[in-house]
């Protein structure tokens, strides 16, 4: 009786689960494609810091060109006596590059063996400054062959006001090859900054120069007055081992999760990064997925509230469903089987006890003087004795699948598959004896109690009906006997030898 309800229940759990996979699988594309969102960023800001290194090197290494150019023409003209005998005027035009006068550009000097300044571009009397004790000057002095040098940044000798400048400088030796002294171009540390500035590298990105040796030259943002050397930090090594490459990592500075981009400016011995934080490269990213991920929260939810509800509809009505079939196939006032159930009941067993050739047997009980206990009692006493008959016989049906319905009025009909005569008519003296002993008195009545008269008939071996209503025919038949015979006892289809037990004899006498 409960499949209805178990296929509503089926029904409904398949609803959920499906609503669930569907759910699963929709927000596994949603996160499949916020996943490849989130790598097309990275790969962007990858592409986007290496153009701008691109675009800061090629400056850099123009100008660095330009120097060095200028460099060897002051270097030539410093070792050749005929140029350096020249009149001022002459000499200085041969000597300094008129491009050097760009604006992040400061001192145009050559330096003597001893550090003083014997040319000075732009000025016919050089200004007097010692340079003997800087680190490149005596660099270059001792070492011959270090060509072009580019120095840490450094305070300006010259300008007084602390402004620092990046000196770059190349030795030239006297016609004995002595040392002769260095030309010097000085430019100022702030055409890095103007440089770096210029490029758009986020709200927390960085952009670094820095020498082979570590010493930084520029770092924007700058780190007041903190590290001026990366030598050390965690991604140093990475920087000088490769002419150029990207990776993520952790700034040695601030911490800060960064795509390094680096690339080394050859052959001035420096080296590019750019650093844009990774919090910046996904900012936009996180957005966006915040946005269409808890829109597909949200609406996977109520997807699945939508399928709970369903899924309870389906519930709820299959159980409807079952109550309404439990209505249909139930008598109202004794909840036993009503007629037409007792009809598929019978139809089926037939046709199995036909299939299976095993015995079927078929009660029909009747009250005995039922009108009269009406007329006498009322119909609602009636109506409580039905209950009670039924009750009772329900009592006596042991086997599962043993079916008693009522079949109309005041008559019952039951249907006891694989029962053989003998058992059907046991059972049906059983039922008669149990109705006896409810003892509901019946004045008209034979027995001053109500009884029932039971007729029986058996599909068996010797037996055999056309159909199953003619199967109930005998059984009615029987119980028209039985009626005959007296009531208050059971007839059989045919003879049974053991008819009347031993122990009902005196109630069936
Ligand atoms: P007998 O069967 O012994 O020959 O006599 P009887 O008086 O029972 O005769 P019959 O079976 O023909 O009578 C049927 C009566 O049963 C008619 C009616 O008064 C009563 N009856 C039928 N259905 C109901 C019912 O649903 N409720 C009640 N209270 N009485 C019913
Ligand atoms: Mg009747
Ligand atoms: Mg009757």
């Amino acid at each position: 009786m409960d499949r209805w309800r178990a296929i509503g229940r089926q029904r409904a759990n398949a609803v959920i689960v499906s609503a669930a996979i569907l759910v699963i699988a929709l927000l596994t594309i949603c996160g499949a494609v916020l996943l490849d969102a989130r790598q097309d960023a990275m790969q962007r800001a990858q592409t986007v810091s290496q153009n701008l290194s691109m675009v800061a090197e090629r400056d850099i290494h123009r100008n660095l060109e330009i120097i060095d150019l200028s460099l060897g023409a002051m270097v030539k003209g410093a070792e050749d006596p005929a140029i350096m005998a020249l009149p001022a005027k002459e000499r200085d035009a041969v000597m300094f590059d008129q491009a050097l006068s760009a604006k992040y550009l400061g001192a145009v000097l050559i330096l003597d063996a001893a550090g003083n300044i014997l040319l000075d571009a732009g000025h016919m009397t050089p200004r007097i400054q010692n340079y003997a004790d800087r680190e490149y000057f005596k660099a270059q002095k001792t070492h011959p062959d270090l060509g072009l040098l580019i120095s840490h940044p450094v305070a300006s000798k010259l300008l007084h006001d602390g402004s620092m400048i990046v000196a770059i400088s190349r030795r030239f030796n006297h016609p004995d090859g002595s040392f002769g002294g260095i030309a010097l171009i000085t430019i100022s540390i702030n055409y890095f900054r103007d440089l770096f500035a210029g490029l758009n590298i986020g709200p927390n990105g960085a952009i670094a120069l820095f020498e082979h040796d570590g010493t930084l030259l520029m770092r924007l943002p700058s780190l007041n007055g903190m590290a001026t050397s990366i030598r050390g930090g965690v991604n140093f090594n990475r920087f000088i081992s490769e002419a150029s490459g990207a990776f993520l990592g952790r700034s040695s500075f601030d911490g800060r999760k960064r795509l390094f981009v680096h690339t080394k400016i050859d052959p001035f011995g420096l080296t590019l990064v750019i650093s844009p934080a990774e919090e910046d490269i996904y900012a936009a990213w996180r957005h966006r997925a915040w946005i269409i991920g808890g829109g597909m929260v949200v609406l996977a939810l109520g997807y699945l509230l939508l399928a709970e509800l369903l899924a309870g509809e389906l519930r709820r009505r299959s159980e409807v469903e079952e109550e309404l079939r439990t209505l249909s196939h139930t008598d109202a006032l004794t909840t036993l089987g009503n007629r037409r159930f007792f009809d598929e009941v019978l139809e089926k067993e037939w046709k199995r006890a036909r299939r299976e050739g095993t015995e079927l047997s078929v009660l029909f009980v009747d009250v005995d003087r039922f009108k009269q206990f009406n007329d006498r009692y009322g119909h609602e006493r009636g109506d409580d004795v039905l209950r009670s008959v039924a009750l009772a016989m329900k009592r006596e049906l042991k086997r599962p699948a043993d079916f008693a319905a009522r079949y109309g009025g005041e008559e019952f009909a039951m249907v006891l598959p694989q029962t053989d005569r003998r058992g059907a008519v046991s059972l049906a003296w059983r039922i008669v004896e149990a109705v006896q002993a409810l003892s509901i008195p019946n004045d008209a009545s034979d027995h001053r109690v109500v009884t029932v008269s039971i007729g029986c008939a058996t599909v068996d071996r010797d037996a055999s009906f056309a159909s199953a209503v003619v199967l109930l025919k005998a059984a009615d038949d029987a119980l028209y006997a039985a009626k005959h015979h007296g009531r208050n006892r059971v007839e059989a289809d045919r003879d049974e030898p053991a008819s009347v037990p031993t122990t009902l004899s005196k109630v069936a006498g």
